[in-house]
Parts: structure tokens; sequence; C-alpha cells
């Protein structure tokens, strides 16, 4: 027996709209979408707005898990096809609606849209017929102000395709059109978010943490390699660098004034970060701060930190509040992760009365004064890197 067939159909969002670049978007599009899978791949072709997928049926879980994820389209539907006749295209519709049906909808209209020009019909006589069919059968009735639902037929080259059920894509831009980034990554609820905005504009992030065995726990870190590998799923993957930090933050606590201890510490982060970034060409550095949010992200602070490396360090979260981030957190799957309570950080290195409003001068002559180049140095040499483990939340079949 031949096996039966799935096809889906993806619209494209943004990327529409950059001309010039419009060849390179799309085959990105489709080669991401292709890294979503090994051993069987399906057929992917990107036409006009329209991503076409064709596949064996027992790939449709992980299609469809993997249309959730892929960012660079604005919606996607499981499809019917037809050929292009107006039985073949209202038989089809009907389907659609019975299923609409039994989903609990009543009312309907249908979209059509007519890519092939040559067709006989137009966008509104293919609506008004196969509406009309499907309204004197009595499955649906039509409501075209608020429908429960939306037949859509789309009328291509070579075929029709019918759909009543579209699903919301992650929509930006595919990852790995616009340049690469080092994303400093804790356990919190910010930087994972922060990390989503960028692989949203079509950044490929990688990732650096730093940890302070024993004083934070291999939990902890755990946590982060975790956070990882559920961004690795809108980012195909990446590479989470581990630093230890244990040395630096000892000897921050023997050197530098209570109140300076967290400014200290991120400036040595954005360093070491930096150091990272230079060696893998990654031309920026991303954290999840926001302004004011903590003591260390007052606009003074932010200054001293952003003086610290000379590649742009982007702030994707620096205008939004937490009940958006943690919004966001909810969406993109990292938010159960991070509220899991192994700390990136302790308490013994957290100043009661941190700095608000910190003078550059200030900072900068404490940053001299400690010597802390050579520990950094040391810390980045005995880094270690690995490849993200990730894998695509795919429902089990029934
Ligand atoms: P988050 O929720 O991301 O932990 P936060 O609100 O707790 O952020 P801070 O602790 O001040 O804020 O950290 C600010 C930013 O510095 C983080 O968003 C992250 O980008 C970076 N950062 C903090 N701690 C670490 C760490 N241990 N390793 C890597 N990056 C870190
Ligand atoms: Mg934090």
């Amino acid at each position: 027996m031949e096996n039966a067939e799935v096809f889906y159909l993806a619209k494209i969002g943004e990327i529409n709209l950059k001309k010039g670049n419009l060849k390179e978007f799309e085959r990105r599009l489709a080669q991401n979408f292709r890294a979503y899978f090994s051993g069987k791949v399906p057929n992917v072709q990107v036409r006009a707005g329209r991503m076409y997928v064709r596949a064996d049926a027992e790939l449709a879980a992980h299609i469809e898990a993997a249309l959730a994820h892929l960012i660079g389209i604005t919606g996607w539907a499981q499809v019917q096809t037809a050929d292009k006749t107006l039985e073949a295209m209202t038989a089809a519709a009907v389907e659609e609606a019975r299923a609409l049906y039994a989903a609990g909808k009543r009312t309907f209209k249908i979209e059509a849209r007519r890519a092939d020009k040559k067709f006989p019909l137009t966008s509104y006589d293919l609506a008004r017929e196969i509406g009309g069919t499907i309204h004197t059968q009595g499955i649906l009735t039509v409501d075209v102000h608020k429908p429960d639902a939306v037949i859509s037929v789309e009328v291509r080259e070579q075929l029709a395709f019918i759909y009543g059920v579209e699903h919301r894509g992650q929509r930006g831009l595919p990852c790995g059109c616009s340049g690469r980034a080092l994303l400093l990554l804790s356990g919190g609820i910010d930087s994972p978010v922060a990390g989503y905005r960028m692989l949203f504009r079509g950044m490929k992030v990688d990732y650096i943490y730093f940890h302070s065995h024993p004083y934070t726990s291999p939990e902890a870190q755990q946590k982060v390699e975790d956070l990882a590998g559920v961004l690795a799923r809108y980012g195909l993957g990446g590479y989470i660098t581990v630093i230890s930090f244990t040395k630096v933050q000892q000897h921050l606590k023997r050197t530098v004034p209570e109140a300076y201890l967290t400014l200290l510490l991120r400036m040595c982060m954005m360093k070491t970060a930096e150091m990272l970034a230079r060696k893998i060409n990654a031309q920026c550095l991303v954290t999840g701060e926001s302004l004011a949010q903590v003591a260390s992200q007052t606009i003074e602070n932010l200054t001293i930190t952003d003086s610290c490396a000379q590649l742009p360090i982007l702030r994707p979260l620096i205008g939004m509040d937490k009940e958006e981030i943690i919004q966001t957190a909810l969406d993109i799957g990292t938010y159960q992760t991070s509220i899991l309570p192994y700390e990136d950080c302790c308490v013994l290195f957290s100043p009661r009365h941190p700095v608000l409003h910190t003078k550059q001068q200030d900072a900068e002559d404490i940053f001299s004064r400690i010597e802390i180049d050579q520990l950094l140095a040391e810390a980045f040499e005995q880094r270690e890197t690995k490849k993200i483990e990730w894998a695509l939340p795919v429902p089990a079949a029934d």
C-alpha cells in the first residue's frame, strides 16, 4: 500500500518585505525547517510568500512541532490539496466544514485567493460558489462579519489548497540571516527571553554562563543548560560555554567595597564574554537587563558595564516590564525552568545596599586597583564549551 501523505502550508511574514534579499531569506527559511529533521526529511518549497511542505503522514506530529517553533512564518495550516476544478475544491471545503462542525463551529466564511490569475473564476465567485454549497447543505451558516471559522481556498499554479484551521506562527526573521550574538545566559527569567528576542530578529545565538561552584550548585548549571535547550528549539542548536568565576568572585569579595560587588562582577562578566565573542566571531553581546529592574540596572550602572566591551551590548528587554517578560517566557516555554529554585548567584556575594548611581571613574578606579585581568584570562582559558542538547517537543502518536 502506498503511504498516505500530508500537506502543510505556511505563510511567510516580514521576509516578504525584504525584496533585495528575498531569495536568501527564503533559502534560509527552508533550510531551517529541514534542520528540524534527521533521517526522513519532508519535501519543502518556498515560493511567492508561501512555504509548502509535503511528507509521509507518519511525520505529521513532528512537522507540526517544527512549524510551531520555526521563526519566520506568520501562520501555518495542515491543508487538503485538490485539483483546480470547482467540484474538487468544493468537495475539500465541504470536508473542512464537517470537521469544523464536529469541533463545535457553527458559522463560517470562505476566504478565497487566486494566485493563478488564469483560473476562470474570480476569488469572489469562488467564495460565493463554495460558501453557497456548504450553506445550503446545512453544514455551517455563512457569517461574513464574525464567523466562528474561516475556510481558506488558495488556487496556486499546480493545485488548490483548502484549510479550515490556521495556527499562528512565531513570526520574526529566519534564524541566521542577521548575524551572530553571544547571550549571557543566567538561570533567571529575563536572559532566556532576551535570547529569544534576538533569535526572533534572525540572529544565530550562542550562550555563555558563569558559575561559582561550590557557591552555586550543579543544579543551577543544569537549569541554565536546560534553558539553552529550550532556546535551541527556536535557534536550531548552538553552543554553550561555561566559565568558572569562583576565584574571580572570591577575589572581588576580598578587594571590592561591598556596595560595588555586583557591579564589578557584571564588569568582569562583560569583559570575559567579549573575549569569547571575539573568538567565535559573535558580533554583539546580549543580556537580559531591563532599565531600573534591579540595582545593577540603573542607567549609570548600565553605562559602566557598557564601557567594558568594545562590541555592542544589546539589551532587548530594556523597555519591558516584568509582566511582559514573564508572558513571553510562558509563551516560549522557558518560564517553568526559570522559576526552579536553584540560584545562579550566591547571597554571600550580593551586597545588602548596592550602589545605584555609580560614577564611572569610581568603578574604573576600583577595577584597575584590584588587578583582576590575570584571573579573568585564566577563567577564560579554562572554559568548557559544549554543543547544546535539544529536541522538539513532539507529542507521541496515539
Ligand atoms: P535574569 O533574570 O536574566 O537572571 P536578572 O533580572 O536576575 O536577570 P541580573 O542578575 O542583574 O538580572 O543579571 C543581568 C544580566 O546579566 C542577566 O540578564 C544575564 O544576561 C547576565 N548574567 C547575570 N548572571 C549571569 C551568569 N551567572 N552567567 C551569565 N550571565 C549572567
Ligand atoms: Mg538573575
